[in-house]
């Protein structure tokens, strides 16, 4: 593990502020956003301070191409929307300002201040005029309290994600060592590690995403309090996990991340159920692997990637299994995927939210893997013209790719696809079906009276 500077350290400690001159960094204004770099001197120039601060200070030190730009000042959101027409409020729990250009969104937040941790009265323990709240357990409910340049750099999350840039003199300013962890390629949580995470226990999420991300180690300190706060996940909302899950699989490093989820222990707090079936198969978690690795590929290669997929992927072992079971008492298999499929998901949501516009697909992507057994007759040649053959295809693959025995079916779709329409049709009328149905005997209808 590399080296980095403890973690706990006291709190005067931590703030030692280190300004690094234009000509000791990287970063230069013409690889930062019009946008950003407008607001940040309108702000200025109307009294504020205005910093670029997290993700694109860090990516632009680090040589890369920020996704985004996030602005940080001592404006309040009011006097924020008050200087830009196209701005709006957003949030409750933490409120920021949206400013638009176009199709880029900058976001402003005010800096954010200390708040009474130390308060034992649970939700009563609200401060500032109802800005800042706390649940029981230490949970941050809102995090509206604003304060100094200084108390916002301790309250971010990661050391790396704390360094601001500010544009009217070129300098950057690093209160909590990032840069210092920038260059161990570490990622490293501000405070003590379990008071944070206690606050906001996606912080642990975040260490996962950020290490995976940016291939850095995690600070020792940072790793060992995870396993004893993980639990605080089960406190998560559902359409929070939902947000962070699509950052955690659908940013370009999802193989990585998961290797990570699993080794902290993690993912059961987003799918236990896959959780549980992936650490017993082997199989399942080869499938659920290379539906990481192939998202990455088709990301780094721009092409479209659905959460849809990738959910269904990562239920898959869960409703496979439990269809299997269902046949195996009897069921026909369409009704036992349709009834596997409904409990995986009625299971999922209960922690992670699936908005019906992915669970919808989801459903259909499942049970194509039984129509796709079909080789034979004119609805089998008409499979590929269905909207969802090509998500559905895919799967098959992958189920063949993590090491499934299907007989073949992944070469005879492929083949079948650069066929015309009339071959398609003489290839499934001269296929032989293998499926295995199980034998019905058929009751004779009594012939209609005359
Ligand atoms: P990305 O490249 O993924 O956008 P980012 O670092 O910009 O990375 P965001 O989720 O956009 O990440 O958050 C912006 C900044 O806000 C972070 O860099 C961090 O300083 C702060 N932040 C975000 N989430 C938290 C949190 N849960 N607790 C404390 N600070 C946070
Ligand atoms: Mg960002």
């Amino acid at each position: 593990m590399v080296d980095c500077a403890p973690v706990s350290r006291p709190q005067q400690a931590l703030i030692r502020l280190n300004i690094i001159p234009r000509d000791e960094h990287c970063i230069s204004r013409k690889n930062i956003s019009d946008g950003a770099l407008k607001v940040m001197s309108r702000l200025r120039s109307s009294g504020y301070q205005a910093y670029l601060v997290g993700g694109a200070v860090r990516d632009l030190l680090l040589g890369g191409h920020p996704k985004d730009f996030d602005i940080a000042t001592d404006a309040t959101p009011e006097a924020v929307t008050d200087l830009f027409r196209n701005s709006r409020i957003i949030g409750r729990r933490f409120r920021i300002v949206h400013v638009r250009f176009g199709r880029e969104i900058i976001e402003v937040t005010t800096f954010r201040g200390h708040h009474d941790s130390g308060d034992s009265g649970g939700d009563q323990s609200e401060t500032g005029g109802n800005h800042s709240r706390q649940s029981a357990s230490g949970l941050l409910l809102r995090d509206n309290v604003y304060g100094t340049l200084e108390e916002d750099a301790v309250r971010r999350d990661l050391t790396v994600n704390a360094l601001y840039y500010d544009s009217g003199t070129f300098e950057v300013y690093d209160h909590v060592h990032g840069l210092q962890d920038l260059k161990n390629r570490t990622v490293c949580i501000i405070g003590d590690p379990e008071q944070r995470y206690t606050e906001d226990p996606v912080r642990m999420l975040r260490v996962m995403r950020f290490a995976a991300k940016l291939d850095f180690s995690i600070e020792q300190q940072t790793a060992a309090a995870i396993p004893r706060c993980a639990h605080l996940l089960g406190e998560i909302p559902a359409a929070r996990l939902f947000d962070e899950f699509l950052k955690l699989f659908l940013a370009g490093y999802a193989a990585s991340t998961l290797e990570h989820l699993l080794e902290y222990d993690l993912l059961r707090y987003l799918f236990p159920e896959t959780s549980r079936c992936i650490r017993d198969d082997a199989r399942a978690l080869a499938l659920v692997q290379a539906a990481m690795g192939n998202t990455d590929q088709r990301i780094a290669q721009g092409k479209p990637v659905t959460p849809a997929f990738i959910l269904a992927a990562l239920l898959w072992p869960v409703v496979e299994a439990q269809q299997a079971r269902l046949v195996e008492r009897g069921e026909p298999a369409m009704v036992a995927m349709h009834t596997a499929a409904q409990s995986a998901i009625g299971d999922a949501v209960n922690h992670i939210s699936i908005p019906r516009r992915f669970s919808q697909p989801m459903r259909e992507i499942w049970e194509f893997q039984l129509r796709l057994q079909r080789r034979t007759g004119r609805k089998a040649a008409e499979l590929i013209e269905h909207r969802r053959f090509r998500a559905a295809y895919d799967f098959l693959l992958l189920r063949e790719q993590a090491g499934e025995d299907t007989g073949g079916l992944g070469q005879w779709w492929t083949e079948i696809q650069d066929l015309t329409a009339d071959q398609r049709l003489e290839k499934v009328s001269t296929s032989h079906d293998n499926r295995k149905r199980p034998r019905r005997t058929r009751t004779r209808r009594p012939n209609p009276a005359p």
